[in-house]
């Protein structure tokens, strides 16, 4: 008999991330593949997948037979019984479908779908939470978009169609004018995450609001070269406008993470995604909040903040976990 393996597949607003390892998970024997996530159509996506898919099996003489399974965490929301994408604000259409077209190419074999914040806190369970912290964890993605998920009482939450923690688009600042990209006005995603921080500061250049002259020596005069990363190193530099954009951006993140804590009195707040990369601009600031002042944001006693050790690949991590505990039928998820 050959060795039977799982794959696990990410799909975010900016990259497609794919993995295989053996059933048992072990780490050591992750094998791992990335690419830009493409918009063309709305089976640009699927395509890639499975392409991506079909090499990392070949490159690794492993063949098609050999797969028991497959977790699709995708950016949601995502309908995990149907498999389509739906009202998404970064993946370039909002109707987006992923099972047919993965089914078609890998026929037989069984596919499991989870909205990549639930998969994440998966991950996150499975390979890094202390033993105290794990019947009531959350995971919070700040990336392209905003996503979580969580565990309460020992068992993943999934809602009906599997979107039980799109706190992203929750709203932050009801009355707001600052549009989201799923079409309302004040989500904590139109705040806080990458795409936010950046059409904030395009949309305060244009009006010309405040000084923002280290930013745009930084980008050399050329806004379209505007991106978070600039804009937290302006911040840094001590730019009036970027400062106040990174401030905004910190204390949005206060208000979502109080309103999860609120929601679901966690043990453990996990952070990931591709803003940690300026995780020490925002959080010690979250940190100290809810050390110092947490009544201010929340009611419950405040959780441990932390960040995943596995950066932007925990979604991955997440997707191999979720494919592996819907194979053994793991107790966490009934
Ligand atoms: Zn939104």
């Amino acid at each position: 008999m050959k060795e039977e393996y799982i794959a696990g597949i990410d799909i975010g607003g900016t990259w497609i991330r794919v993995a295989l390892c053996t059933k048992d998970l072990k780490e050591d024997n992750i094998i791992k593949k990335t690419s830009k996530t493409l918009k063309e159509t709305k089976f640009s996506i699927s395509k890639s997948v499975c392409e991506i898919l079909s090499e990392l099996l070949t490159e690794n003489q492993i063949k098609k037979e050999q797969l028991i399974g497959i977790g699709v965490a995708s950016a949601g929301p995502l309908n995990i019984h149907t498999g389509v994408v739906f009202n998404n604000a970064n993946l370039g259409f909002r109707v987006i479908p992923l099972k047919e077209p993965i089914e078609q190419n890998f026929p037989g074999i069984p596919l499991y779908f989870i909205n990549d914040g639930s998969g994440a806190v998966l991950g996150v369970y499975n390979f890094e939470a202390e033993e105290e912290e794990r019947d009531n964890l959350v995971y919070i993605t700040i990336s392209t978009g905003i996503g979580g998920g969580a565990i309460c009482n020992g068992h993943l939450l999934l809602g009906k169609e599997g979107n039980a923690v799109e706190i992203g688009h929750g709203s932050v600042e009801p009355r707001s004018k600052v549009k989201c990209k799923c079409g309302a006005y004040g989500c904590w995603e139109a705040y806080s995450s990458g795409t936010g921080v950046q059409s904030r500061t395009l949309d305060a250049l244009e009006k010309r609001d405040s000084n923002a002259d280290k930013l745009l020596e930084i980008v050399g005069g050329d806004i379209s070269k505007v991106t978070a990363k600039e804009i937290f190193q302006a911040a840094r530099e001590g730019d009036n406008l970027s400062r106040k954009i990174v401030d905004d951006c910190i204390f949005y993140s206060k208000v979502g993470i109080g309103l999860i804590n609120t929601y679901y009195d966690c043990s453990a707040i996990y952070i990931g995604g591709a803003m940690m990369r300026d995780k020490e601009q925002i959080i010690p600031h979250i940190v100290k909040q809810f050390e110092d002042d947490p009544l201010m944001f929340t009611i419950n006693h405040p959780p441990k903040i932390k960040t995943t050790k596995y950066e932007d690949e925990i979604g991955l991590m997440g997707a191999l976990t979720y494919a592996k505990y819907r194979i053994e039928e793991n107790k966490t998820l009934i």
